[in-house]
Order: C-alpha cells, then sequence, then structure tokens
C-alpha cells in the first residue's frame, strides 16, 4: 500500500535533505517525524506521538507551533545537529491538491549568522578540504560567514591537517564523501572534545572544476593553485545547497596572517589560553581571566591576537603606545569605556543585512552603534594626535548608514507587519497614507460599534474577530428582540447570536486591503532601506575593526591599572629580564597578596635555564608565567611584572605532563616523545621551549637520559630560550657543565610540615620532598613509613654514581655544581691508555685553569635587574 500524497513529499524532502533534522511546515506547525523526532523529542522536551503514513504502518513525530520553532532548530544547532526547513511554498489557499513544500535553508552549525545561536567573542568557523586528484596538493579554506573571514591556502602535507583544524576549532569540517572517515579518524584528537557536524562538498561542483561559481568573479585567483581554485568552487556550491548566499564574502585572507607567530594548539592547551586543561572551561583561562573588552568585536579581536601573536616590533609598539595614552588619561579612558558598554555587534549584524534576513530591531541596533562609534571618536579627538588618527577616522566611515537608519526608522522599530511601526512618518507619502488607514481600522470599528449600540439600545452589542468568519457583531439572547431588520444571522451560540451587517462587511474589506497594502509597502520599503545599506559593508567591516581596536587597547589599559601590569620593552640583546613576575591566573587564584613574584633572567648568551625544588614549589608555574608574560607583549599588552625586557619570539612551544592521547593510539610515553620530537625538529634560536618534567613516562635511566639530551640540544645546539623543570636531580652535575644553561630552584623550607615559600632562587635542590608532599596530600602513614625506609633501602644499595653524597635538604652552590660538572665531564672524556705521563701532568694543568674559566662566567645572582 502507498503511502499519503503528504508522507511521500515528506519522504521526497527527507531523501535529500540525508542528516538534517526535517522541520515540516503542516499549517500553524513545523512537524518532525520519524528517527529524527525519536532523536531530538527527548532534546527539545516534546512529547513524541504516532501518526499513519497511510500504508498500515505509523511514524513517530513531535511537532512545535512554527512562530517559536526557531528556538527549537537554534537548540538543535548549538548541539552539533543540521537542521532543514520545509516550508509552503506556494499559497494554501490557492494550491490546487497538497501544498507544495521545500526546503528553503538548511541550517548548519558552521553556516549560521543568527547571533544567539553564536558565541559572542569567540568565531565560528567552518573548514573545507580538498585534495586535487592530479596535483596531490591539498587546499585547506577556513570561513566565519557571521563576519565574512575567508581564508585559503595549500597545505604542506597530512601532518598540517590536526594543528590547522585546532587553530581555527571549526564547528563544521566540510569534505569529498569518500574522504570523510579518513579525515575523521585524522582530527579525532580534536573531535573528541568538540561538537562537530560534517558537511559533503558536492562532486559535480568539483567535476565541472574551475572557477565556475558565479561568486568566483568577485576574487582575484591569479596566482591560486588548482586544488584552491576547485576547493573554493565546491564550497559554493555547497553554500548554495544550504540556500545560504554568502554575499559578505569578498576578500581572501592567507591561512597564516604575516608576522605571526604561528605557535600550535599544545602550547595554547598546556598555558590554558582559552580553557582549562582539565575541566575544559572558559573560566580559569588566561582570556577569560585578562578579557577586559566591553564588545563582540573587541573580544574577537582579542582572541585572534591571542591565537595569532604579532611578530612585527611596530605593531607592538603601536598598541602599547595606546595603552600608555589610556593610562595618562583616566577620565578618557572611562568615557571610552562607557561608549563602548552595550555597544553591539555590527559586524555579524551587518552579515544579516546583507544576507536579507535582518530585522528592523537589528537595524536599530545597528544605528545606535554607530551612534555610539561616532561618540567615541568626538571622545578621542585630542587622543595620540597623528597616531591614531587612522583608527579614530575609521569609526566614523559609515556615518551615512547612520544618518539614513535615523531618518527612516522609528527610536524603537517593532517587527516588519507587527503594527507597522517600523519606519518614521514622512519617510514615504503614501505609505503614511495607507498606515493611517490600517491602523485607524480599529478605531473605526469601535466608531461603528458604539453607533449600532446607540441605535439599537443594545449596550452589551460587541464586534468581535472570528477565525473563520471575520469579524461578527454579537448580541446576547436576552436582548435579540431589539436586533433590527438589517442584520444578517450568521452563527448562533448557546447565550448569544452573532450577525453581520453590509455595512460591516465593507468596512472589513477596507480594512483588510488597507493593512495588506501597507504590509507590502511596509515590505518594500525595508527592501529599498536594505539595497542601499549593502553597498556599505566594506564601511561597516572597518567601523567594526576600528571599535574592536579601541575596545582592546582599552581593555589593557584597565587590565594594566587593575592589576598593575608594566610595558615590557624590546630587548634588542635578546635578554629575557623579568623582575617580580606574576602568573596572570595563578595570582588572582592564590590571592595578590598570597602571590610571590619572582625574578627571572635569560642572557643573550645564556637562555635556558634548569629548575629543580619540590613537589608543588612552584616550578611549572614560574615557568609558564615567563610564556604567558611573552604572549601577552606579543600581543600588545601590559605583562604582570615591575620591569619587563622581552625579545620577540617566533614560537613557543610547550611540553608539559604527563596525558596519554589513546584516541590517537598514543602511550603517555609516546605522547611526551612526539611532542618533543616537534620541537626539537622546529624550535629555533628565537623559541621560547617550556619543559616540564620530560621523560617521566618510561624507566628513570632512559628517562633521564632523555631529559639531558634533550635540554642539552635545545640549550647548546639549538641555542634557545628553554625553561626545563625536572625531579631529575642525577641530571645536576651535568648541566652545571654546560656553558649555556643557568641553574634555579624553588625554594622549600623543610620543617615538621615542608613550607613553600615559592621563590625561586639561586642554585638546585637535593630532593623533592616527595613523601612530605604525599603527606600533605593525604596519603596513609603507613604507606608513607613504607616509602621512607624503601629510600633508605635503596640509597644503600645503590650510592648514586653522579651526585655528590650530601645530607637531605643541603643544597650545592651552583658555583660547586659547574665545577663539579665540568670535572666530571672531562674525566669522563679522557683516555689515560694514550697518555703520557707528562700529557696527563699538562692534563691536570689545564683541568685547573680551565675550573677558573667556571668561576669566571657570570652567575645568575650576579646579574643586576
Ligand atoms: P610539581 O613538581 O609537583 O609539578 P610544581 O613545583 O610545578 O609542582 P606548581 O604546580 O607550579 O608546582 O605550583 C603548585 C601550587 O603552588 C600552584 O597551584 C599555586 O597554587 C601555588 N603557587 C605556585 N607558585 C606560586 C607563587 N609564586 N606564589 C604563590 N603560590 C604559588
Amino acid at each position: 500500500m502507498a503511502v499519503t500524497p503528504m508522507m511521500a513529499q515528506y519522504l521526497e524532502i527527507k531523501a535529500r535533505a540525508e542528516d538534517a533534522i526535517v522541520f515540516f511546515r503542516m499549517g500553524d506547525f513545523f512537524e518532525i517525524f520519524g528517527e529524527d523526532a525519536l532523536v531530538t523529542a527527548p532534546l527539545l522536551g516534546l512529547t513524541l506521538t504516532a501518526r499513519e503514513k497511510g500504508d498500515q504502518t505509523k511514524i513517530p513525530f513531535c511537532g512545535v507551533p512554527h512562530h517559536s520553532a526557531r528556538a527549537y532548530w537554534l537548540k538543535l544547532l548549538h548541539q552539533g545537529f543540521k537542521v532543514a526547513i520545509a516550508d509552503q511554498v506556494e499559497d494554501a489557499a490557492e494550491a490546487k491538491g497538497l501544498v507544495k513544500r521545500d526546503i528553503v535553508r538548511i541550517y548548519t552549525p558552521g553556516s549560521i549568522d543568527e547571533l544567539e545561536a553564536l558565541t559572542d567573542k569567540a568565531p565560528n568557523y567552518l573548514i573545507a578540504l580538498f585534495e586535487d586528484p592530479s596535483t596531490r596538493e591539498v587546499a585547506f579554506l577556513a570561513c566565519e560567514l557571521s563576519t565574512g573571514d575567508l581564508r585559503l591556502g595549500l597545505m604542506e602535507g597530512e601532518d598540517a591537517i590536526l594543528p590547522l583544524v585546532q587553530k581555527f576549532a571549526p564547528k563544521e569540517i566540510v569534505t569529498r564523501r569518500f574522504y570523510q572517515e579518513s579525515l575523521q579518524k585524522l582530527v579525532a584528537p580534536y573531535l573528541l572534545d568538540a561538537k562537530v557536524s560534517f558537511g559533503v562538498l558536492p562532486e559535480k561542483a568539483l567535476r565541472e572544476g574551475g572557477a565556475r561559481h558565479a561568486l568566483l568573479e568577485r576574487f582575484v585567483l591569479e596566482g591560486r593553485s588548482r586544488a584552491e581554485v576547485f576547493l573554493l568552487n565546491g564550497f559554493f556550491h555547497y553554500l548554495d545547497d544550504l540556500k545560504v548566499s554568502p554575499t559578505q564574502l569578498t576578500r581572501i585572507k592567507p591561512l597564516t596572517q604575516q608576522k605571526t607567530m604561528n605557535w600550535d594548539e599544545t602550547a595554547r592547551r598546556d598555558l590554558e589560553v582559552f580553557e582549562t586543561q582539565r575541566r575544559r572551561t572558559r573560566e580559569g583561562s588566561l582570556f577569560h581571566e585578562i578579557d577586559r573588552t566591553y564588545t563582540a568585536m573587541g573580544g574577537r579581536l582579542f582572541y585572534h591576537n591571542l591565537l595569532e601573536p604579532s611578530t612585527d616590533p611596530q605593531w607592538i609598539r603601536h598598541r602599547q603606545d595606546v595603552v600608555k595614552e589610556f593610562l595618562s588619561a583616566p577620565s578618557c579612558l572611562s568615557a571610552v569605556g562607557d561608549k563602548l558598554k552595550k555597544l553591539a555587534d555590527i559586524e555579524r549584524l551587518f552579515t544579516r543585512v546583507l544576507s536579507r534576513r535582518t530585522s528592523p530591531q537589528e537595524l536599530a541596533k545597528i544605528r545606535s552603534a554607530l551612534q555610539k562609534a561616532e561618540a567615541l571618536a568626538s571622545e578621542l579627538k585630542e587622543f595620540g594626535h597623528l597616531r591614531c588618527q587612522k583608527e579614530r577616522e575609521q569609526l566614523l566611515l559609515a556615518k551615512d548608514v547612520c544618518v539614513r537608519l535615523e531618518k527612516d526608522l522609528l527610536p524603537e522599530p517593532t517587527g516588519l507587519g507587527e503594527g507597522f511601526q517600523v519606519f518614521q512618518e514622512g519617510v514615504d507619502e503614501e505609505f503614511d497614507r495607507l498606515r493611517e488607514l490600517a491602523s485607524g481600522g480599529e478605531e473605526k470599528l469601535r466608531e461603528y460599534e458604539q453607533r449600532l449600540r446607540d441605535e439599537t439600545g443594545i449596550l452589551s452589542l460587541k464586534i468581535k474577530q472570528h477565525k473563520s468568519y471575520g469579524l461578527l457583531i454579537e448580541v446576547t439572547k436576552t436582548n435579540l428582540k431589539k436586533v433590527p431588520a438589517s442584520f444578517v444571522r450568521r452563527q448562533t451560540m448557546v447565550n448569544n447570536e452573532r450577525f453581520v451587517t453590509d455595512e460591516l462587511i465593507e468596512l472589513e474589506d477596507n480594512l483588510q486591503e488597507a493593512a495588506a497594502k501597507a504590509s507590502a509597502y511596509e515590505s518594500a520599503l525595508m527592501e529599498a532601506l536594505l539595497d542601499f545599506l549593502a553597498p556599505y559593508q566594506a564601511q561597516i567591516a572597518a567601523v567594526a575593526q576600528a571599535i574592536a581596536f579601541w575596545d582592546v587597547t582599552q581593555g589593557f589599559a584597565r587590565l594594566a591599572l587593575e592589576k598593575k601590569y608594566t610595558c615590557p620593552q624590546l630587548s634588542e640583546k635578546g635578554e629575557v629580564v623579568l623582575r617580580a613576575n606574576r602568573h596572570p591566573v595563578v595570582e588572582g587564584i592564590v590571592g595578590r597578596d598570597q602571590f610571590m613574584p619572582n625574578d627571572i633572567y635569560l642572557g643573550h648568551d645564556k637562555r635556558s635555564l634548569l629548575i629543580t625544588g619540590p613537589n608543588m614549589a612552584g616550578k611549572s608555574t614560574v615557568m609558564r608565567q615567563v610564556a604567558l608574560s611573552a604572549l601577552l607583549h606579543q600581543v600588545g599588552s601590559f605583562v604582570p611584572a615591575a620591569e619587563a625586557r622581552l625579545p620577540l619570539f617566533d614560537r613557543i612551544f610547550t611540553r608539559v605532563g604527563a596525558s596519554d592521547d589513546l584516541a590517537r593510539g598514543q602511550s603517555t610515553f609516546m605522547v611526551e616523545m612526539s611532542e618533543a620530537a616537534v620541537i626539537l625538529k622546529e624550535a629555533s634560536a628565537d623559541s621560547l621551549v617550556i619543559l616540564d618534567e620530560v621523560g617521566r613516562g618510561t624507566s628513570s635511566e632512559d628517562g633521564l637520559a632523555l631529559a639531558y639530551s634533550i635540554l642539552f640540544e635545545l640549550a647548546e645546539r639549538i641555542g634557545a630560550y628553554c625553561l626545563f623543570a625536572t625531579h631529575y636531580h642525577e641530571m645536576i652535575p651535568s648541566v652545571a657543565s654546560l656553558r649555556r644553561v643557568g641553574m634555579v630552584q624553588t625554594e622549600a623550607i623543610p620543617g615538621e610540615q615542608i613550607k613553600f615559600t615559592h621563590r625561586l632562587i639561586e642554585g638546585y635542590a637535593s630532593s623533592s620532598f616527595g613523601v612530605e608532599v604525599a603527606r600533605l596530600a593525604g596519603i596513609p602513614e603507613s604507606v608513607l613509613e613504607r616509602a621512607q625506609s624503601f629510600i633508605v633501602d635503596s640509597s644503600a644499595r645503590e650510592a648514586s654514581p653522579v651526585a655528590p653524597k650530601k645530607e637531605e635538604g643541603e643544597s650545592l652552590s651552583a658555583r660547586e655544581a659547574r665545577r663539579l660538572g665540568v670535572m666530571l665531564e672531562k674525566l669522563e672524556r679522557v683516555n689515560l691508555n694514550r697518555m703520557t705521563p707528562l700529557q696527563a701532568l699538562q692534563w691536570l694543568h689545564e683541568m685547573q685553569s680551565s675550573m677558573d674559566q667556571v668561576d669566571e662566567a657570570p652567575l645568575f645572582s650576579d646579574l643586576v635587574l
């Protein structure tokens, strides 16, 4: 038995919509059927029922009223679903037979521009990938449709995919169908934490090849590879299928901005830049802690800056100068803040103007934002003189838009067709006349009602709107005898009867006609207004950019004031000098007065530090705060220190703690070594490398050997800036002999209960006080006693071959350690069998003088900061 025509229509649409949840319009409802209903009903809190399909089987379904459907599909999008809207595409009154329905839009998480569905201060990227079968080149595209940010480029091998995916953190990944599975495997570690939807690049578009899509005419594609052009073509066809017209995309940017630091997700994650490592929440991250922007545009710019910190000294300097200027003019700073507060997101709102999906209320928000931008510009008149002229003037670029919106729109417009309260009087004379007619209707009706009451003497007579009969005169049963002959009966109810008159019918027709006309006219006026606005895209983008610039810089200034940050200087000599440096997030957690600031110095030729100290003493914190200070410097912010001099780092690398990556099939140790391998391959003399406890995931012997060798390579061969924390005290003597590595320790005061001062002091620690820290953590006393006696037993069994014997808690000075290290290294290398007695004497002499050289080299503590 065949299904009903309606079901057949639904099934055909569902087949086309593939994995999207179909919202199928039926009368005043959107219905969701079958599997879609089973999946979504519990998520949306809807009641599930079943409906006859016509073939004697039933199909589950649930529904939502059409006027509130939007909230439901936004909720689904938020959870990573796609939603296809199948609406009536012909007037139900004029349809012959079944009303025609079609997909009018497919919403996907990466292509939406509804502000409610987006996170204000974070981008919402869709990425697409394509490998050219003939050249094997792989093109990568990242697009933020809500702001018009489009990036395109070729990738260097498959290894580059995951870092790029992690960088753009997409909500949607679009690729050829057959490639989807292997891509999913490649990006599995990213997919673990993110809700991502997948889309398919239309094969047809790829086969037809080249720049066939009409939209491609607006870009300069010369010099682009085939893979890139194919991908762009396929991407635009994909958007066509979703019924998205991306007029906002007018410029293609490279995948990575020029003069920016290319740093990877590992470091961003370890340093908790955007979210915390454990709970993966924004709260507790660097961004959350120090973001002082007021607007979504400023927030997103700051986000982008942290994602791509600058390596351009002039760019950094410019921002710092603006921050300084704000600090010297506190009243201006607060006035600027006032203007930025509640300033709407014109960047994303204007995209909705371009896609013609905006509302009068949204246009009013744009107007108010532009007014605030103008007020901001006058506030900044005296500011920065010529230096900031560009950013100030940019705020005024969309003045024409503002003027037009002021002239056209009422102060608080309603939606279209909701009582004609959108446009100002005088915008259009004909419209004013129609509106007058239409909105005078209620008044005319009341007048007529009163007249009938007076004429008939029926005081309770009422004119009411009835769903299927239109306007009716209602008379209670008791008054029926007063009804005149001109009243024509339409309905008899229990307590009353309902009538019409010729005059009422005429009045109703007139009113309906006027309302329909006024409504059509209003829509036409809106269209004309949107036509006027569309060409101003570039100007609006420029204003948005300028707002973001002022917002970020005022945010830096407020942060600096509030947290006593200082302006870092660029160190031409390549030194890192941080006096009284703090960790921007930890100081907030432990409290400003409780946080122990530390001094860090890395010289041009002694760029690395070995950091030892007990567990919990602050090694990781101090290393991270150096990296975060460097990061803040390179986004143009002040830094948490009393004094700061920093070089420009080309990369920041980190390798922190133990974590396995079972999703990628890698053990703890394998992850650790893979990350270390990337660092060793990619770090340069201008990179900052944070290594926290490398070599922990294997045997102590292997771990120790690897830890030392990795430090050696980075510090001595590559010459990178390296902060290296370890509990492998056995490597201290060897490290002491290294020319480019200094040694510091985090102070702890042993006693009945160990005390951490979190102070960084010269030298190295002899113990990690692991057992003591374990006691603090609540390990049972019996276990601790056994651990203690195990330590005593094993040290009795094998005395350490390299480390000098020392009392618990006693530290060697750095100088002693270095002497010892140099001596041991030389001793190991000498081949006595090949020496004459005279040569041996000579060797001894050299050894003695080399000890003096070691002493002459400056030590950390000798440097005056
Ligand atoms: P482990 O060797 O066990 O990894 P660690 O030496 O790396 O320990 P951290 O993780 O840096 O120690 O610090 C431990 C805790 O000490 C931090 O969570 C923080 O609460 C506190 N802390 C760290 N540094 C400071 C500081 N400078 N001032 C105040 N408290 C600090």
